[in-house]
Formats: structure tokens, C-alpha cells, sequence
């Protein structure tokens, strides 16, 4: 018995790539994120991801303030 799950694949490169663009927050350009790194905090581990924007402002902060700016671009 060797059940297959070849539907969705471990790691997806197309997904990746679409989740490595933002806004800067300080400017609103076009920023990319650079890395991923998890933070261990009073709460316990936070996800921080480091964005760096086409006019090279450099940010290492968490991802629940990146989806606030994401959100808050329109
Ligand atoms: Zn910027």
C-alpha cells in the first residue's frame, strides 16, 4: 500500500515569489521582502520579515504590521 499525493507539491516556487512583494512602509513603493526570520517574544515566537523598497528603506519588522500596511495601501 503506497498511496500517492502528488496533487500539491511540498514547497511551491510560484507561491514564494508572489508573497516576497509589499509596500514599503514608509514611502508605499514597491518593496521586497529579503528574509524571514522567527523571533522569540513575551508572547512567545513572532514571524518578522526584513523588506527592503525600491528607494532603500530597510525594515525588519513583524508580519501581522505587514499585512496592516498591505491593507492599508487602498
Ligand atoms: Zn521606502
Amino acid at each position: 500500500m503506497n498511496p500517492r499525493r502528488d496533487a500539491v507539491p511540498a514547497q511551491s516556487a510560484v507561491g514564494t515569489a508572489l508573497a516576497a512583494l509589499t509596500s514599503c512602509p514608509a514611502c508605499g513603493a514597491p518593496a521586497e521582502i529579503t528574509r524571514r526570520d522567527v523571533l522569540e517574544s513575551t508572547d512567545g515566537p513572532i514571524e518578522h520579515v526584513g523588506v527592503r523598497c525600491v528607494q532603500r528603506h530597510i525594515f525588519l519588522m513583524p508580519t501581522f504590521l505587514l499585512d496592516r500596511v498591505t491593507q492599508s495601501q487602498s
